[in-house]
C-alpha cells in the first residue's frame, strides 16, 4: 500500500551540546531531517555540511544549539595598551538590538557575566560587535577556543584582560533548577506529527525549528505517510503500523488517502515539481520537525497546548514535553 498512517511521537534530545562535534552533529541532523537525506550523514559529513549552511547562510539551522560562555576579569593577564577587561555593560550598551537573542546575567557581585547564544546568536553579534574592538576580538578569540570550525580566529585582536570559560550541560542544568531565572541551556525535541499540527507549532515565536521540507521531499517513491487521526485510535495495529483490514470507517480513510496521493503522483507524472504537486497533499500528511527553545519558551508552550482548548494532537506533544520536564524536576 502506498498510503501509511503513523501516530505522533516525541523524541527529546536533551540539552544541545556544549562541545562543537556533537553540535556540529546534532545539526546536520536537523538539517537533513527537512530533505529527508539523513541516510547521506557519515562518521565525518557533519563538518562539510554545517559550514555549507553557514557559507549559504542558512543560518536557521544553526539555532539548533547553544554556547554558554562565563566572562570574567582575569587579574593575570598582561594586554599591552591598557586594554580594559570586558563587561556587562559593554555587552548590554554595545548590543540593545540584539538582546533578546541572548540570556545574559550579571554574575559575581557584576565583576563577571554569564551569555548565552545559539550559533546563529553568536555569529550574528560578533558582525554587530566588529565596530568595538577589543569586545569583539575577546570574544571571538574565547568562542575559537571551544568552537573552532564556526569561529575560526582572525589572528588579529589581542584579547582583554579578560577571562571565558565554558558552561557545560549539566552546570546549566543546575543553575536553571536551582534559579529559573538563569534560563540558559537549550532543550531540543522532535516532534513527529501532521503538518496541520507543525503549523500550530511554528508560531511560537521564540522557538527555532528546522522541518520537513514538501517542497523538496518527492513522495513518489517513499509513499504518503499521514498521521492518524484520534478517530482511528481502535481500528489501529500499532504493532504492525497497520489499520484494521475489516474496518469500515477506516476503510474510508484508506481510499480518500490513495485517492489524494494518487493525484498527487498524477501531477508528478505530467512535469510538475514536487514543490508544486504537494498542493494536494493533506493537512494530515506526518512531517518531522526539530524544535529547540529555553525552558521559558516550553514552559509557555506546555501552559497554552496541554489545555482542553488546544487541539489533540499538539496536546498529546506538550503532554510528552511537559513529562520530559517533570523527569527533570522543572515543573510548570
Ligand atoms: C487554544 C488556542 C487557539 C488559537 N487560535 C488561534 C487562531 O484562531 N488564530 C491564530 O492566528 N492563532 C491562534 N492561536 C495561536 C496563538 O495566537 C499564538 O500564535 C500561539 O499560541 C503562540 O503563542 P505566543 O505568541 O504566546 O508564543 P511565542 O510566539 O512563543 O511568544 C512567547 C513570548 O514571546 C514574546 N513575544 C514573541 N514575539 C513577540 C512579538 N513580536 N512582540 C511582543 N512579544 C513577543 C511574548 O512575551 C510571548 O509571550 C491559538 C493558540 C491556542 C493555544
Amino acid at each position: 500500500m502506498s498510503v501509511r498512517f503513523v501516530k505522533s511521537s516525541v523524541s527529546s534530545y536533551g540539552l544541545a551540546p556544549c562541545d562543537e562535534s556533537r553540535a556540529l552533529r546534532l545539526i546536520e541532523l536537523c538539517g537533513r531531517t527537512a530533505y529527508k537525506s539523513e541516510e547521506k550523514i557519515t562518521e565525518d559529513s557533519a563538518k562539510k555540511f554545517v559550514l555549507m549552511l553557514k557559507a549559504r547562510g542558512h543560518l536557521s539551522v544553526l539555532e539548533h544549539s547553544n554556547i554558554v560562555l562565563k566572562v570574567e576579569k582575569d587579574p593575570a593577564a598582561q594586554v599591552p595598551g591598557g586594554t580594559e577587561p570586558v563587561t556587562f555593560a559593554d555587552i548590554s550598551d554595545a548590543l540593545p538590538d540584539r538582546l533578546g537573542f541572548h540570556r545574559i546575567f550579571p554574575v559575581d557581585s557584576g565583576s563577571g557575566f554569564l551569555m548565552a547564544g545559539n550559533f546563529r546568536a553568536w555569529i550574528e553579534t560578533l558582525d554587530s560587535l566588529k565596530r568595538l574592538e577589543h569586545v569583539h576580538g575577546f570574544l571571538l578569540w574565547s568562542l575559537n577556543r571551544f568552537f573552532p570550525v564556526l569561529f575560526p580566529a582572525d589572528g588579529q585582536a589581542a584579547p582583554a584582560p579578560s577571562r571565558a570559560s565554558l558552561v557545560e550541560e549539566e552546570e546549566q542544568l543546575e543553575l536553571l533548577k536551582t534559579d529559573p531565572y538563569f534560563d540558559l541551556p537549550v532543550f531540543v525535541f522532535r516532534f513527529v506529527c501532521d503538518r496541520g499540527v507543525t503549523h500550530e507549532v511554528v508560531r511560537h515565536r521564540v522557538f527555532s525549528f528546522t522541518q520537513e521540507s514538501t517542497r523538496y521531499v518527492n513522495y513518489q517513491n517513499k509513499g504518503m505517510v499521514l498521521i492518524l487521526p484520534e478517530e482511528l485510535y481502535n481500528s489501529y495495529d500499532a504493532a504492525k503500523g497497520e489499520l484494521a483490514p475489516d474496518d469500515l470507517l477506516a476503510g474510508e480513510w484508506a481510499k480518500r488517502a490513495e485517492v489524494l496521493f494518487h493525484w498527487y503522483r498524477e501531477d508528478l507524472a505530467r512535469g510538475l515539481r514536487p514543490e508544486i504537486a504537494r498542493d494536494i497533499l493533506p493537512n494530515l500528511l506526518k512531517s518531522e520537525i526539530f524544535v529547540s527553545g529555553r525552558w521559558s519558551g516550553w514552559k509557555h508552550f506546555i501552559l497554552l497546548r496541554d489545555s482542553s482548548q488546544a487541539h489533540p494532537r499538539i496536546r498529546f506533544l506538550a503532554k510528552e514535553v511537559r513529562k520530559y520536564f517533570a523527569n527533570l524536576g522543572l515543573e510548570c
